[in-house]
């Protein structure tokens, strides 16, 4: 029996165990995926010891995922450009990482909107510079945009983002002040929230969407609640909206493929089981 974990502190709202229980139970696979939680003092030393306790491998989150990244030395090309790991797994005895977020955001994207969205972009605009955005900004690097706005509440941390990344790709990378977002937003044809601003207990974002394109795509990673006031705003507006709950199963797949041995499929029976427990306020 294949044993897989999601470790971070804490770890109790995790929606991962339900995603990866779904699939083990769908595929008929012999395996678990469960929760540890691990303060950060501990981890490295968890690092160390999750193979010899039967562990295939497992998912990384806050706060562990720069810890991760700073302690495993084989890490892929996309793990590396966002300094952050969230999927462990171990190849031929050593211990490999990971960074999945970038696929899910991407993939969930071309999903939602179909294959090609990109040509109707020009300019996206990332709200936010924290560790989503960096997944988020990286993810888009890979697309045929040809400019990318950073805006951030703190300047400096959107300066840097744009500094660390802006050697990729060939669109341009700006940072902008959170001043001057609402002029921005004519020329912005997705717009991505990355910031905590629209979660449950958090206030709301306040974009003067009137002002964007009329065919603009609104995309927020924040999926609880999942449809934000962000995006409940843009769907009013009539704008294509894209939630954040696709990019939480999304980035899942890799993972169980590399430790189970089969890649899952993200279907609309998982989608309603999550959807159904975020309702559940657990
Ligand atoms: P983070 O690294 O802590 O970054 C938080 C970001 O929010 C920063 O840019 C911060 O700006 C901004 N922010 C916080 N309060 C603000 C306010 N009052 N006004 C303006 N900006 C504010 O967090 P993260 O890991 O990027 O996560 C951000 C959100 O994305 C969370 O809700 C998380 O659950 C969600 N998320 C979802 C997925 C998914 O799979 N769907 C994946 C990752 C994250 P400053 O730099 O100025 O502080």
């Amino acid at each position: 029996m294949k044993k897989a974990f999601i470790v971070g502190h804490p770890i109790k709202h995790s929606r991962s165990p339900l995603i990866h229980g779904y699939w083990l139970k769908r595929y008929g696979i012999e395996g678990s995926y469960e929760r540890i939680d691990v303060e950060p003092v501990n981890f490295g030393n968890f690092l160390q010891i999750f193979h010899e306790q039967g562990f295939v491998g497992g998912n990384v989150t806050i706060p562990h995922k720069e810890a991760a990244f700073s302690r495993i030395v084989s890490r892929t090309e996309r793990a590396e450009r966002l300094g952050a790991i969230n999927t462990l797994w171990v190849e031929n005895g050593v211990v490999r990482g990971d960074n999945t977020d970038v696929l899910g955001f991407m993939a969930n994207l071309d999903l939602s909107l179909g294959t090609g969205w990109e040509q109707d972009v020009d300019t996206a605009l990332v709200l936010g510079a924290g560790g989503g955005a960096r997944g988020i900004v990286a993810g888009l690097q890979e697309r045929p945009l040809r400019r990318i706005l950073v805006a951030n509440r703190t300047l400096s941390k959107a300066q840097d983002l744009v500094r660390s990344l802006e050697a990729r790709g060939a669109a341009i990378l700006e940072p902008l002040a959170w001043e001057d977002l609402d002029r921005a937003l004519p020329d912005a044809q997705l717009i991505v929230n990355t910031t905590s601003l629209g979660m449950a207990g958090q206030p709301s974002l306040q974009l003067d969407l009137a002002r964007a394109p009329a065919r603009a795509i609104v995309s927020d990673i924040v999926y609880v609640p999942l449809k934000t006031p962000l995006l409940a705003a843009a769907e009013e507006q009539g704008l294509r909206i894209v939630d954040g709950l696709g990019m939480l199963l999304h980035q899942a797949v890799p993972g169980f493929e590399r430790w189970f041995g089969l890649r899952p499929e993200v279907t609309p029976e998982l989608r309603a089981l999550i959807v159904a427990d975020l309702g559940a306020g657990r």
